[in-house]
């Protein structure tokens, strides 16, 4: 058994260069074919890492080459082909340099906003006239995620040296994007090819949309969706790559077969591992954890379809992901392999590019699947079983004397928000409260929506002074935190109760949580907008002063 790992862009680079001056040299078209599978796994790459921009180019490449690379009569090209292959290798490498630095996400940071050390630049060029009337509480719920927004209008745009992260652009009139609007687009595309480009008050019309995306435009959001909405988007752009390098199980007799596969997919990005006898099939999926099996019809001791049968027998293997590969070209005999519970088929000597894209998809798929049933919708956090699920899986691995931590938080007067401003709001400051709780603690605290307004923490390696100075902090500053909405153009304000209890006092995770729980009804009945400890919530006043107290010690 053996694995392999993830390329990084300047490999991608690289190998792209030479593949290229290989197929210049040389006139084969076995060159070629390496050149564009570099060019799709450059693609696969730029979008992994959220650069858009990039991704445009290497893939408006990808397109021409893939449309030479299934006839190797058209090759040696022409001349006029290769040399506009050639100029746009040139402009992708270019950009490719100058964008190297930014393609490693950071970590979570703990400390205040603004002070995010992510490598990605967080600046965000608003176009706007500037009278818009969302344009300054946009900008202040911008900083305070931590973003640096910059304004520039219609008729000077002036742009920075640094390519900004995004860019947002907001019609002159509600709703109208004129021709002299769009070629300033197009030219801030060209400008900054890396950047996000965000339409705001698009009509959701195909023409319109269709102009604005041939100019280069990323994402149009509708009229029908506030300012609000572009916050997790952004997020989202510079969200830490929590997400494992993707694994796929080869089940495969032939050598030579295993070794194409799995060149294909590190090509990709994609991690493997291979066996060569399948009755090693469900011992090696439990310890590998695959996010799909690439599976030979024709092995010894038993074929592809009954071990993907067998393996349908687990009932948490019912919808990983079978993809059969197989010298078959008998229609009735695929059909038949995948009714009986394999995927998708895919006919050996295979296309690597198609390879790799079959894989890509089918794992993308799965795990939208199970991130959907874990996560929270609104604000994709673990939803309540989940977060219930892994505090008590840590609990039940803790040593003695380990320092664990869990933290019950809810919105306070949460029902007058809803009832003065609307449920839209409501969901606004619920989500609010996720990115700050997603901004502040460490990528190995769990974050959970518990309930409609509350929410689950836990922390680990932290004592309870600490967790709670921490919590104080997040409490300060959502206090302070406006929460947009559209109607007044204006910005309201919310607070968050908060209770704190910490294993060492507790002996299991329910008796765990239920104190967190006593210790925020606690928190409530002192009058809000605090928080409470657990193991001192027998008397208010103490609990208050010694809380005080930790919070001062641990500063
Ligand atoms: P307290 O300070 O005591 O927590 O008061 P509260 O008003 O926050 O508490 P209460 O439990 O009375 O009200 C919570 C409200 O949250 C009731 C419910 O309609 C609303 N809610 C629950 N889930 C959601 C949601 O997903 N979105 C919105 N907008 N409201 C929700
Ligand atoms: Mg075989
Ligand atoms: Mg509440
Ligand atoms: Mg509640």
């Amino acid at each position: 058994m053996t694995s392999s790992s993830f390329h990084s862009a300047p490999v991608f680079a690289e190998a792209l260069e030479t593949h290229w001056r290989d197929y210049r040299t040389s006139k084969d078209f076995a060159f070629f074919v390496e050149f564009a599978v570099s060019l799709n796994s450059l693609s696969e790459y730029l979008k992994q890492c959220q650069m858009p921009g990039l991704m445009r180019l290497a893939e408006e490449l990808e397109h021409i080459a893939l449309a030479l690379f299934g006839d190797a009569a058209q090759h040696p090209l022409l001349a006029e082909q290769r040399d506009n292959i050639e100029g746009k290798l040139a402009h992708l490498l270019d950009e490719l340099r100058h964008h190297k630095e930014t393609t490693t996400p950071g970590h979570r940071q703990s400390d205040a906003p603004g002070s995010d050390c992510q490598k990605r630049s967080r600046g965000v060029l608003i176009v706007a006239t500037d009278d818009h009337p969302s344009l300054e509480a946009m900008c202040g719920q911008l900083r305070f995620f931590g973003f640096l927004p910059a304004v520039t209008s219609w008729s000077e745009l002036t742009t920075a040296e640094q390519a900004p992260l995004a860019i947002l652009c907001l019609p002159e009139q509600p709703g109208a994007w004129p021709e002299a609007t769009v070629t300033a687009i197009a030219s801030l595309r060209t400008h900054f090819p890396s950047s996000h480009i965000y339409c705001l008050e698009v009509p959701v019309e195909l023409e319109n949309i269709i102009r604005l995306q041939r100019a280069g435009v990323d994402t149009c959001i509708p009229a029908t969706s506030g300012y609000t909405d572009i916050l997790p988007l952004l997020l989202n752009l510079v969200r830490d790559n929590e997400q494992e390098a993707d694994r796929v199980l080869i089940v495969e007799d032939s050598q030579v077969a295993t070794a194409v596969a799995r060149r294909a997919l590190a090509q990709h990005g994609i991690n493997s591992l291979s066996i060569a006898d399948p009755r090693h099939l469900l011992d090696v999926v439990a310890q590998y954890r695959p996010d799909a099996i690439l599976m030979d019809m024709y092995m010894p001791f038993c074929s592809g379809v009954e071990a993907t049968a067998a393996l349908r027998q687990v009932a948490a293997y019912q919808s990983l992901p079978v993809i059969y590969l197989s010298g078959e070209t008998d229609i009735a005999q695929q059909v038949e392999a995948l009714r009986l519970g394999g995927d998708q088929f895919l006919t050996k000597p295979f296309n690597p590019v198609v390879l790799a894209a079959v894989v890509k998809t089918k794992i993308a798929r799965y795990r939208e699947m199970r991130q959907s049933s874990q996560h929270d919708g609104l604000t994709g956090l673990l939803n309540h079983t989940t977060s219930k699920m892994r505090i008590s899986q840590r609990v039940a691995e803790a040593s003695p004397g380990d320092r664990f931590v869990v933290a019950m938080l809810d919105i306070d007067r949460f029902k007058r928000i809803n009832d003065t401003y609307g449920h839209p709001t409501g969901d606004q400051v619920i989500r609010d409260l996720a990115w700050l709780l997603r901004g502040r603690l460490r990528s190995s605290d769990l974050i959970g929506r518990y309930g409609g307004e509350e929410f689950i923490v836990a922390l680990s390696d932290i004592d309870l002074a600490c967790a709670i100075t921490q919590l104080e902090r997040i409490r300060e500053d959502f206090a302070v935190l406006p929460h947009a909405h559209n109607s007044a153009g204006g910005a309201i304000y919310a607070s968050f109760s908060c209770g704190v209890a910490a294993l060492a006092d507790y002996p299991d995770a329910s008796a765990l949580i239920a104190a967190a729980d006593m210790a925020l009804l606690q928190a409530k009945r002192s009058g809000r907008n605090r928080v409470v400890a657990a193991a001192i919530a027998a008397s208010c006043s103490i609990v208050r002063a010694e809380v005080e107290e930790a919070a001062g010690s641990a500063l």
